[in-house]
């Protein structure tokens, strides 16, 4: 069994008020059975102050985005040695936000979730369809290339996170139905097996799209759905603890 990983994405939400949140889920999770690891990644302006309310508590607190370089002349950018430091112990990289808006090839998401164990955190690379895609019946080819491309040899220890998130269901309260997940997340499972072996088998692989606390048990009692990567829903802390205790 693999432990579950329930991770939310504050995306570009959240100022200094939205600091009671991560103590909430702090609090909530120190009342709770330990059943799966759980993850914040706020926007940056946040992350070490969330690192320090989290300080020493089952909640761990990641960032959205790095660079691939460790340092230089990169005006804007945040290194994985930076966001280490800052307290992140994950990032997310290629989440299709960044793939769309920051033109991010599956190539730079690699380089991107090198950096990340160069540093020493646990990079989450996200795939996932468009509709257009979906509706061409490339979903099973997309996601594959994107496997292949966007996951580094420097991983091959295993030491990363998988997400599948739709780029139809994020954000848009369509979910993906458990057969579409299914079918996905098991597609998932066979290329990390055939890429890394054992090492493969145990990569989480999270669901992303609309997850919330009323569809969360019946994705996550998935056999291949190791989690979930959360946004809308993890901005609210009784919302995401209902998440948690669904995966638990
Ligand atoms: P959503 O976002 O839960 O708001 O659909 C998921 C994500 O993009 O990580």
């Amino acid at each position: 069994m693999i432990r579950p990983l329930i991770a939310g994405n504050w995306k570009m939400n959240g100022t200094s008020a939205m600091l009671p949140v991560v103590q909430e889920v702090v609090t909530g999770l120190s009342a709770r059975a330990d059943g799966a690891d759980c993850l914040i990644c706020p926007p940056a302006t946040l992350l070490e102050r969330a690192a320090k309310v989290a300080q020493a508590s089952a909640l761990a607190i990641g960032a959205q985005d790095c660079h691939a370089k460790e340092a230089g002349a990169h005006t804007g950018d945040l290194s994985a040695e930076m966001i280490a430091d800052a307290g992140g112990r994950y990032v997310i990289v290629g989440h299709s936000e960044r793939r769309a808006d920051h033109f991010e090839s599956s190539e730079i998401v690699a380089n991107k979730a090198a950096a990340a164990k160069r540093a020493g955190i646990t990079p989450i690379i996200c795939v996932g369809e468009t509709l257009e895609e979906r509706e061409a019946g490339r979903t099973l080819e997309i996601i594959s290339d994107q496997l292949a491309e966007s996951i580094p040899d420097a991983v091959c220890d295993g030491s990363f996170v998988v997400a599948y998130e739709p780029v139809w269901a994020i954000g848009t309260g369509k979910v993906a139905t458990t057969e579409q997940v299914d079918e996905v997340h098991n597609a998932i499972r066979d290329k990390l097996n055939q890429r890394f072996a054992d090492a493969g088998a145990s990569v989480r692989i999270l669901y992303g799209g609309s997850m919330k606390p009323d569809n969360a048990a019946g994705l996550l009692s998935l056999q291949n759905v190791n989690g979930g990567l959360i946004g809308g829903a993890s901005l609210k802390a009784a919302d995401f603890l209902a998440i948690y205790d669904a995966g638990i």
